[in-house]
């Protein structure tokens, strides 16, 4: 995605197309398969001879929406002396194919062309020559084409000095970078005009903002950021998709907001790169705005923006309108089928998840590895044991999918959870490809739901020869404990891990107040209502021993590091956020509470209390799925 942010488009008339008018028939080809039986007829009359005829041929098959590359290749090599606009068109339709063999043959191809020496390389060749030396991360060959473009008298063409500076920039060689960025924006200054020149200068400014993005060195990034002169839609988007796609969720909406202050409107590609941090973080009505935005501004929500809007529904626990949004979707891509089904099965709608996929079958549209994912999570979390078999059976006999870890690790938890231990177990040591922690997580959590001490102990061992660092295998095995009431064992577990300095990832939610992220760690006390949060977690705490609720004592042990904190006080941050949301708004209004772990059950049995007493819709995400807790009751059926 980075890359299509600061993509330094070939600006559509960057290469002269032939004026089809001559050959009007060509442009008018719906289909490669259009396209050979005209090339058929031209070759019958002759007409293919007209190099401009076999120029428009190879243009189509190369660079149109119907474009085959292997197709295209051949039209090139029977070509006699092809001249410079077909060598830039087969090199281009080769370095932006996305493939790296195919896009080292495209620097192949300029080798070649160079080779021949018929034709020189122009200010076109170069740029898809730097595209694929970039894609491909060889800088060397790079270096050596930046020697060529001084050699061929173009280090003054902004558009191939973009381009150089790019190339550099995904190599990582940011001196390079920055060395032509100082000489080429200083010329530039001096040769400002009019506002003209100032665009190409933006256009360096947000390579080397990029760069640095992409280095994951944010603070450099920023500060050039914000000392750019001037910025373009395309700087703010570079931003943002930077902090998005590195887990700086915060960061990326902040500087949305930031930019909605300003004079640019956020474009297409702003709502695309901003809208998976804001799934992220469960914030839903920033997403909402984002929505409204696109539709109010006409910006087509095609696959791709509608993809992303369902993802965003989904996760922030909105399955309605992610539905919705699916609905109206023209054309529908493979993604967009995928992040609905990935969506029903978080919300643990494993029917509508698998009908969702058979609709896809029906349409003709190949499913991914990614679906299978969606699909078979949809199962586990129903327990829908055989037909996750069939599925996983299917995927690779049938569809020909090579099953990835994350596969395996639906299989093993969908026959954990569903009680079959023994089979799990084995399915594990069968896997032809090692098993991760995950993994060996899922069956060792199977085991404590199940009560299977022995397997527990065994997965435990292998888990802590496997990460003997990671706090989960420990806290898995003295859950298991636990729920046996296995005290002595669990005080055994502890001093082990206190003896090796483990600590247990810290718990941490979100809650989404009028668009501001509000964040909770366990005892949080930091926050600047944290007094009357605390009444109001007591006065919960109240109200749930008056309805004889007694808190699950085996969760409360469980949070070793917090042992001194250890009381009835003791609160998880999903309890803290809810406490929190209740105060900051008015009655009747649903609470959505994002949560980095998996929930607890003694939260979970408050949550279902909760929503109860306090006539409250409360949807929680967890790290592995949602939570609808209403009257009392929870959309999982506790099966979780
Ligand atoms: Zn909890
Ligand atoms: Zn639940």
């Amino acid at each position: 995605m980075n890359s299509s942010v600061i993509y330094i488009p070939n600006s559509t008339n960057s290469i002269p197309t032939h004026p089809s008018s001559l050959f009007p028939q060509v442009s008018k080809c719906k289909s490669i398969r259009h396209l050979t039986q005209l090339h058929a007829s031209f070759i019958k009359t002759g007409q293919i001879h007209d190099p401009l005829a076999a120029a428009e041929i190879l243009r189509f098959s190369s660079l149109s929406d119907y474009r085959e590359i292997d197709y295209a290749y051949k039209v090139f090599r029977r070509m006699h002396r092809p001249n410079c606009f077909s060598w830039n068109t087969i090199i281009r339709a080769f370095a932006e194919n996305g493939e790296d063999e195919k896009a080292i043959m495209g620097i192949l191809l300029f080798c070649e062309m160079l080779d021949h020496g018929f034709v020189r390389p122009n200010m076109f060749t170069f740029p898809s020559v730097l595209k694929a030396c970039a894609e491909t991360g060889r800088v060397e060959e790079g270096k050596q084409v930046h020697g060529m473009v001084v050699k061929f008298g173009l280090d003054g063409d902004e558009f191939v000095i973009s381009n150089l500076m790019r190339m550099y920039a995904v190599c990582g060689v940011m001196e390079d970078t920055n060395s032509l960025f100082c000489k080429n924006i200083v010329e530039d200054v001096s040769r400002v005009i009019d506002g003209k020149k100032e665009e190409s200068n933006i256009v360096l400014w947000n390579v080397m903002v990029d760069g640095y993005v992409r280095q994951g060195s944010f603070n450099q990034a920023r500060k050039l950021f914000d000392e750019m002169p001037q910025r373009s839609v395309v700087s703010w988007n570079v931003m943002i998709s930077g902090y998005a796609q590195n887990g700086n969720f915060k960061e990326a909406i902040d500087m949305f907001y930031e930019m909605q202050m300003g004079e640019l409107p956020p474009n297409y590609v702003t709502l695309v790169s901003v809208l998976p941090a804001i799934s992220r973080l469960g914030a839903l009505e920033v997403g909402k705005w984002v929505h409204l935005y696109a539709e109010k501004n006409g910006i087509e929500i095609d696959d791709v923006l509608g993809s992303a809007l369902i993802d965003m529904y989904s996760k922030c626990g909105s399955i309605e309108k992610a539905i919705q949004v699916f609905g109206r979707i023209p054309r529908k891509n493979v993604i967009t089928w995928s992040a609905m089904i990935g969506g029903l099965a978080l919300h643990g709608r494993a029917i509508e998840a698998l009908d969702c996929f058979q609709r896809m079958n029906q349409a003709g549209i190949k499913p991914s590895d990614v679906v299978y994912i969606g699909v078979l999570s949809a199962c586990s979390h129903a327990g829908l044991v055989q037909e996750g078999r069939e599925l996983f059976n299917h995927m690779i006999n049938v569809v020909g999918l090579e099953p990835r870890i994350e596969h395996y690790g639906c299989m093993v938890d969908l026959l954990g959870r569903a009680g079959f231990l023994k089979e799990a177990e084995e399915f594990i040591m069968n896997m032809p490809v090692k098993p991760d922690d995950v993994i060996w997580k899922a069956l060792l959590g199977a085991c404590k739901m199940h009560q299977n001490v022995e397997m527990g102990k065994r997965v435990a061992k292998k888990l802590m020869g496997m990460t003997p660092h990671d706090s989960g295998s420990y806290v898995g095995l003295s859950n298991l404990y636990a729920s046996l009431g296995n005290w002595e064992a669990v005080a055994g577990v502890r001093l082990k891990m206190r003896e090796m300095d483990i600590r247990k990832d810290p718990g941490c939610s979100w809650i989404e107040l009028d668009g501001a992220i509000h964040e909770f760690v366990v005892e949080d006390e930091f926050h600047p209502q944290a007094k009357e949060i605390h009444s109001m977690l007591e006065e919960i705490s109240e109200k749930l021993r008056l309805l004889d609720y007694r808190p699950n004592t085996t969760q409360v042990l469980l949070n070793m590091d917090e042992e001194d904190k250890e009381s009835a006080l003791h609160y998880h941050s999903e309890k803290i956020a809810v406490a929190f949301g209740l105060i900051s708004t008015s009655p009747g209004t649903p609470l959505r509470i994002v949560k980095n772990l998996r929930v607890c059950e003694d939260c979970h049995a408050s949550m279902k209390l909760i929503s109860k007493i306090y006539k409250r819709r409360i949807v929680v995400r967890d790290r592995k799925r949602f939570h609808h807790f209403k009257n009392g009751l929870c959309s999982c059926n506790d099966y979780w």
